[in-house]
């Protein structure tokens, strides 16, 4: 088990049962555990919905939506079964908090999932794992069985006459899954790729049912807002940007790890006080704030709060919280190469900007990365993606072009410098050679 990082400016929210064996269901009941879900049958959907909105819960996985309001979208009457679906698909590039919580707390995701079914009037949730992550499935599901035991799962739930069922699910190792309508794709056994919205999930989503769709940290977040009140957990993060979350700090810093901090806390401070600043007394030459998709930030950008709002406004993303910390050694070249060939990898290949866009832009930067570049593919590069942008069938294509954009833009001088020295960088190690290694 990797080691439990921590600092003092922490605020332990979802993550207040981290390394105390709250994998065990008797040490998660002694810590407060499946409390909110028995107070949440005895109070009912309106009061669970209030109180979500009032702790202005903004979804973990990237897109920062509403999550009380999110669930009040679902209707109330429905001649279909209605599903809660989580999304453990975490495969952002730089993103590792949802392992982390379910190696440490998986019973607070299935007391949020119960949590949501009973916001929204379903008996069936569906906790979905990336195929990576194949080897937590058997603490999830060791969870799972162990409240079956207790009564707290299956019919008549903890004596009160509600049925809640929970089945886990693992993917087949694909981030396009990681899209909410791609996720139910794949869920019902097909290929996962995205659905034409509308109709969004809320009306139509799983097997053609109302469907409520989160990331596993919303869903770990709601038991914990039931148990202090939505109004207490808004006022822990910024304006507009409820509580806290869960920020997994990675690359050239002194201490990296996953921290919960408070919505809006410096990523200065993130990265210089809570990490420890950059490894080895180095300087600090590029941050990628929330994960691969998200905009490289300039060393003299980073005085911003971790919001939603506050990235936004700084020609960046919150995303799905992996700030992945570049120091002076780092080639921006190769690391555009790299982001860049793990979306043309990952590109479902359905509509033409993705497929032919990420697959030229790797190319171009593959052969400028090789020594054979000319003056023209930092133009042909910035032209490429340019184009992708807006003009996707799902959010991927976005993903790709967004953070080429960003190093071409932020980095032109050390592309042409690169070109103009005629130089060639060190062999990597392709997409296709890791995945051919496993
Ligand atoms: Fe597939 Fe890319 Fe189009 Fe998404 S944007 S549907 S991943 S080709």
């Amino acid at each position: 088990m990797p080691t439990l990082v921590s600092h003092p400016d922490e605020v332990k929210v979802v993550s207040r049962r981290f390394g105390m064996g709250a994998t065990d269901i008797d040490k998660y009941v002694e810590l407060d555990g499946y409390k909110a879900v028995q107070e949440a049958i005895a109070k009912g959907p309106e009061w669970i919905i209030n109180e979500m909105k009032a702790s202005g819960l903004r979804g973990r996985g990237g897109a920062g939506f509403p999550t009380g309001m999110k669930w009040s979208f679902v209707p109330k009457q429905s001649e279909k079964p209605k599903y809660v679906l989580v999304n453990g698909d975490e495969s952002e590039p730089g993103t590792c908090k949802d392992h982390v919580l379910f190696l440490h707390d998986p019973h607070a995701v299935i007391e949020g999932t119960m949590i949501a079914g009973l916001a929204i009037g379903s008996k069936l949730g569906f906790i979905y794992l990336r195929g990576e992550y194949r080897y937590l499935l058997k603490i999830v599901e060791k969870a799972v069985a162990d409240a079956y035991a207790k009564g707290f799962l299956g019919k008549n739930i903890f004596g009160t006459g509600v049925d809640f069922d929970v089945i886990t699910q693992t993917g087949a190792g694909a981030y396009e899954v990681g899209e909410e309508s791609a996720l139910m794709e794949s869920l019902e056994g097909k290929r996962g790729v995205p659905r034409i919205k509308p109709p969004f999930p809320a009306v139509v989503g799983l097997y053609g049912g109302p469907t409520v769709i989160n990331n596993a940290e919303t869903i770990a977040n709601a038991p914990h807002i039931l148990l202090m009140g939505g109004e207490a957990y808004a006022k822990l993060g910024s304006e507009r940007n409820g509580g806290t979350r869960l920020f997994g700090i990675s690359g050239h810093v002194e201490r990296p790890g996953v921290y919960e901090l408070p919505m809006g806390y410096s990523l200065r401070k993130a990265i210089y006080d809570v990490a420890g600043g950059i490894k080895d007394g180095k300087k600090l030459k590029a941050v990628v704030p929330g994960g691969s998709s998200c905009p490289v930030m300039l060393p003299e950008e980073i005085d911003v709060g971790l919001d939603f709002d506050q990235m936004g406004k700084a020609g960046t993303m919150l995303g799905s919280g992996g700030i992945v910390v570049l120091d002076e050694t780092v080639s921006i070249v190769e690391f555009a190469l790299r982001t860049i060939a793990f979306y043309q990898h990952e590109s479902c290949g359905w509509c033409i900007p993705c497929r032919e866009g990420t697959d030229w832009i790797k190319k171009t930067l593959t052969r400028v990365y090789n020594g054979g570049g000319n003056k023209k593919d930092v133009d042909n590069v910035q032209y490429l993606a340019e184009n992708m942008l807006g003009r996707t069938f799902c959010p991927l294509g976005d993903a790709a072009a967004m953070p080429t954009i960003a190093f071409v833009k932020k980095f032109r001088k050390e592309f042409e410098d690169y070109i103009a020295g005629n130089k060639a960088g060190t062999p990597i190690i392709t997409v296709e050679q890791l995945v051919g290694a496993h």
